[in-house]
């Protein structure tokens, strides 16, 4: 995510990081740096100009010459600036009214059906919320096929009407249909064209009038650069929408958009789409946000999505298998599932300070554990739990059937011991004898 942005940005800011004292030359020169950054991530001219503006302002006002460590508080005042330039606070979605109704706007293609999946399923998560997806495309059947796959694929039900071609009265319907079963939010997935246009526009704001939602929101590929400012800004005059989802962050986006968006239309950015999966969903916190492109990784976050896959009734069953020493391969698969689901590798990478700078080069693909999975799907239930029983012939016959040598078996019986051991140290509370080890 915004690799060539942080990269550049740390280069601009390098100069002045490792200096005791700096000149206004110096600072001057890395202010031209951070806005040539902005530019080549396509962000909007003004909005860069007026950035480097504020951050000199700032630089100028805390007397940044004559402290202590001018570097770092340089890198602090960008880090604000970039904060308040996309959204200052994060802001969440406004689910008051009962069926609360959320209207999806956007471009075909900018992620609307895949996005209106991942909330439903978002807010499923949230256990007080029952969410009912409904089909508005009435120029695409695929359009609505589309959602209905997703819909299955979460265990949300999907409200459509095939034969009807009237968006308004389908969303009436499908709000009336959610009331009269119980749904508390309604998720309203509409038809978009390839460029803005009247008859779309003209169609959405009948849709909105109509329906009056709690909330509208724009749905917008991240990908499309200063396109998606533009758009953003059409679809704003109509709709006056109440926030941004920004899309496709986990491809190479210059992140021109995440960063000019919200200042452009002065309307939060409110969830970012990281994958095409229906869990690659995250709330945009601009702060962290800033973090991240600056290059300080986004701890906050990971250990978020650690909790959400995390499961407690799995945990303590867990627990009573490493205390019984019967912690097995198939315990061993779940794990990796878990982390799986967490989302995109290289992006968790990115999550951790530094990493994301010393791994850009690095091709972490998300079949990372593809082997491990191969290997363990060879092994007979009975060897899975049993792990000991695991002779040379059996490991022969494992190394066959996952399309991987013996050699790869043998490492990972070792990380698998290596790693039972440690859980055991953990478990029988040698946390100290641990800590004991590690010092060496
Ligand atoms: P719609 O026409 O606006 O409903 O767009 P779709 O939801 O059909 O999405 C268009 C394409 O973008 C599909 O292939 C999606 O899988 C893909 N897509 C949507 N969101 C994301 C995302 O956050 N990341 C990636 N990599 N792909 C996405």
């Amino acid at each position: 995510m915004f690799n060539n942005l942080s990269d550049k940005l740390d280069k601009a800011l390098h100069v002045l990081k490792g200096h005791g004292s700096i000149t206004e030359v110096n600072v001057a020169e890395t202010l031209k740096e951070v806005r040539r950054a902005l530019l080549d991530a396509d962000v909007n001219f003004k909005i860069a100009k007026d950035f480097t503006t504020k951050v000199k302002e700032k630089a100028l006002g805390q007397n940044v010459l004559t402290t202590l460590q001018p570097g770092q508080l340089m890198v602090k005042i960008v880090k604000d600036e970039l904060t308040e330039l996309m959204g200052g606070d994060a802001e969440g979605i406004n689910l008051s009214g009962n069926p609360s109704v959320i209207l999806m706007s956007g471009l075909q293609g900018s992620g609307k059906t895949t996005f209106s999946g991942k909330l439903a399923n978002y807010l499923k998560n949230k256990k007080t919320k029952k969410p009912l997806l409904v089909a508005c495309d009435v120029y695409r059947p695929a359009a609505i096929d589309q959602l209905h796959v997703v819909g299955d694929q979460i265990g949300v039900e999907v409200f459509s009407d095939r034969g009807n071609n009237d968006p308004v009265a389908i969303s009436k319907a499908g709000i009336a249909h959610a009331k009269a079963n119980g749904f508390n939010v309604v998720i309203i997935d509409t038809a978009g064209r390839l460029a803005v246009d009247e008859v779309m526009m003209n169609e959405i704001s009948n849709i909105h009038r109509a329906i009056q939602p709690q909330e509208t929101l724009f749905v917008v590929d991240s990908m499309t650069g200063q396109d998606a400012v533009n758009t953003a800004k059409a679809f704003n005059d109509v709709l006056n929408f109440d926030g941004v989802i920004l899309t496709k962050l986990d491809g190479d986006t210059r992140g021109g958009a995440a960063i000019s968006i919200k200042s452009v239309v002065n309307k939060p950015i409110k969830f970012i789409g990281t994958g095409e999966k229906m869990e690659a969903i995250d709330v945009f916190y601009p702060a962290r946000m800033a973090d991240r492109i600056l290059g300080m990784g986004d701890v906050v976050s990971l250990v978020e999505r650690a909790q959400e896959q995390f499961d407690e009734e799995e945990a303590r069953k867990l627990q009573k298998k490493i205390a019984k020493n019967q912690f097995g391969f198939d315990d061993f698969l779940k794990q990796i599932q878990q982390i799986k689901k967490m989302g995109n590798m290289k992006d968790l990478m990115g999550m951790i300070p530094g990493a994301g700078k010393m791994l850009k080069d690095v091709d972490i693909d998300d079949d990372a554990f593809k082997g491990i999975e191969a290997i363990i799907h060879s092994m007979t239930p009975h060897e899975r739990s049993n792990p000991s029983i695991l002779n040379s012939s059996r490991k022969i016959r494992i190394g066959k059937g996952s399309g991987t040598s013996v050699q790869q078996v043998n490492q990972l019986l070792k990380q698998f011991n290596q790693m039972s051991k440690m859980m055991k140290m953990m478990q029988g509370g040698g946390g100290k004898k641990m800590m004991q080890m590690m010092k060496g």
